[in-house]
């Protein structure tokens, strides 16, 4: 195609508008018309990378393979385009920060004053281009987090001028995403915090080409021309953003708004052929034809702010259309559940899964779910913290190991079921010692997984610290609980499943990270598809 094109995608008015989504959806629609395309997401805040932020504060942790720990959005740009992201996808403020700072040390700058121009900006533009550089790409899309206006996104944006210059007008377009708000009180579209949002931008040395327009109503013709008059943008290239049902609709709702198509104009790329998106709407159309219903709990202790689950809640909505089905998904403090109360919260429920996490709050409530669940044979699924409980729990109840316990929760434990690694265990004294990213798996033939996977060799993302401990596990076989799953290369269990039990499997990894719209996750699909017999089995009875 020639050089790559370079997409900068800005945020007015507010933040929370779907830069992520929107980016995803232009994304979307460009490679269904032929063209390779990736996202790649800069954020304005100091944290090297989010890997040391709370969930409740900024939401879920998504891992790459390379074992990136990035921002939540990496996870809609694999969902919608199905390819892998990777550490060069996200870089935040403080990574920029913290390259020139280890340049200066090593004395890269050769006894000049390091500023923010040029060498901040250098080294933004430098991860700018770096995905570009490999070829791989027609089109990089860039979400620049945070709004326009915010002192921390002044370097980015002065970048992204820059990059104006340097890429030249046919390769490079700014999408400006921003809010027109209805004020019920004057029964009006109001276009003034645009105008403002644009003018910021503006100040900054960037006029938008597209302004993408979120709104929960419909743009009449004259707040269209308004809009294109006074943000100085054709009025074809005022864009449409209404709310939607779902994220999946947006690719559909920007299609019919031509964005893609003004994109390409813009770029002066043909615009004759069309997206091919058969496959997309054939999602869309399982998606919302359900014939089948069923009540997931979703145990966790970050439940207050659903961004944390990020990525199970999109894997529900994945393996549930697979399976044309609802998921309805109630997220369970675990802080309030407890044996005592546990059948009360799970009773209606046609499938239990206890969420990843870090830290001892909340566990006795995920190990009376585990117990629960086991009990009542109701489908189960353990995602890392909640696998781990599932250990626990059939070693304390099962096995008759009276507080096991995870070291993590209780290093004093008589018998650690889970553990850190004897080579961990000198390395912790050095920081770093999670397992993260893409880690290979084999399952043994005639297992669960082994009948959900339908293959023996795989390969799936982790973030974790402790591991099975396999000094116990030929008691836990012994028992009922095998280990379907193991890592070859230091044999680690990735994966425990009951043998006398419908559908129970705890995995070490995080398959949430790797289901997507054209590729829902086998776990997931499996998971939906055993609450459906579990509850058409309720109801005979
Ligand atoms: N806290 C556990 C560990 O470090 C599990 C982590 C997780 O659930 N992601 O091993």
């Amino acid at each position: 195609m020639g050089a790559v094109k370079y997409i900068f995608v800005t945020g007015g008015v507010t933040s929370s508008l779907g830069k992520g989504i929107i980016s995803a959806s232009l994304a979307k629609l460009l490679q269904a018309r032929g063209y390779s395309v990736t996202i790649q997401k800069f954020d304005p805040y100091i944290n090297v990378d989010p890997g040391t932020l709370n969930p409740y504060e900024h939401g879920e942790c998504y891992v790459t393979n390379d074992g990136a720990e990035t921002d939540l959005d990496l996870g809609h740009y694999e969902r919608f385009l199905n390819i892998p992201t990777s550490q060069d996808n996200n870089v935040t403020t403080g990574r920029i920060y913290y390259n020139v700072i280890m340049k200066e040390r090593r004395g890269d700058y050769l006894g000049k004053t390091v500023q923010v121009i040029p060498h901040i900006t250098d080294e933004i533009k430098k991860n700018f281009y770096k995905l570009g550089e490999s070829e791989d790409y027609d089109f990089i899309i860039t979400e620049i987090g945070g709004c326009v206006g915010d002192i921390e996104s002044l370097p980015f944006l002065e970048a992204v001028r820059q990059a104006r210059i340097e890429l030249g007008t046919s390769n490079f377009l700014n999408i400006h995403l921003t809010l027109i708000p209805f004020l019920q009180a004057a029964g009006e579209l109001k276009t003034k915090p645009t105008q403002h949002s644009v003018k910021q931008l503006l100040e900054n040395g960037i006029q938008p080409d597209i302004l993408v327009c979120r709104s929960e109503q419909h743009l009449p013709q004259d707040i269209r021309k308004k809009l294109a008059l006074f943000c100085n943008v054709q009025i074809n290239s005022v864009i449409e953003a209404l709310d939607a049902e779902s994220i999946y609709d947006v690719p559909l709702l920007m299609r019919k708004e031509k964005l893609d198509e003004r994109v390409l104009s813009k770029l002066k790329l043909p615009t004759k052929t069309q997206p091919d998106i058969d496959q997309w709407k054939e999602f869309l159309g399982r998606l919302k034809n359900p014939t089948n219903e069923v009540q997931i709990a979703v145990i966790g202790k970050y439940v207050e702010l659903p961004d944390a689950y990020k990525s199970i809640n999109e894997s529900f909505v994945h393996g549930g259309a697979e399976n044309e089905c609802k998921v309805k998904v109630h997220h369970i403090s675990s802080e309030i559940v407890s044996e005592d109360n546990v059948k009360e919260y799970l009773d209606e429920m046609d499938g239990i899964l206890v969420a990843p996490g870090f830290g001892e709050r909340g566990i006795d409530g995920k190990l009376a779910a585990v117990k629960y669940a086991r009990e009542n044979k109701i489908p189960f699924f353990g995602i890392c913290l909640g696998m781990q409980c599932a250990v626990v729990e059939f070693a304390r109840n099962v096995i008759g190991l009276n507080g096991a316990a995870s070291s993590e929760i209780d290093p004093e434990t008589k018998y650690p079921v889970i553990d850190l690694m004897e080579d961990q265990k000198d390395i912790e004294n050095m920081g770093g010692t999670m397992r993260l990213g893409a880690y290979a798996c084999k399952i043994k033939k005639g297992t669960k997984a082994f009948n959900i996977y339908h293959k023996a060799n795989i390969e799936e993302r982790h973030r974790h610290r402790f591991e099975f401990n396999n000094k116990y596990l030929e008691q836990f076989e012994k028992n009922g609980m095998i280990a379907s799953g193991m890592n070859p290369d230091r044999n680690l269990v990735e994966i425990v499943e009951l043998k006398d039990h419908p559908w129970f499997v705890g995995s070490q990894f995080h398959p949430e990270l790797k289901s997507t719209v054209l590729k829902p996750h086998p776990l997931f699909t499996g998971f939906v598809k055993a609450a459906i017999e579990y509850k058409k089995n309720k109801n005979k009875e």
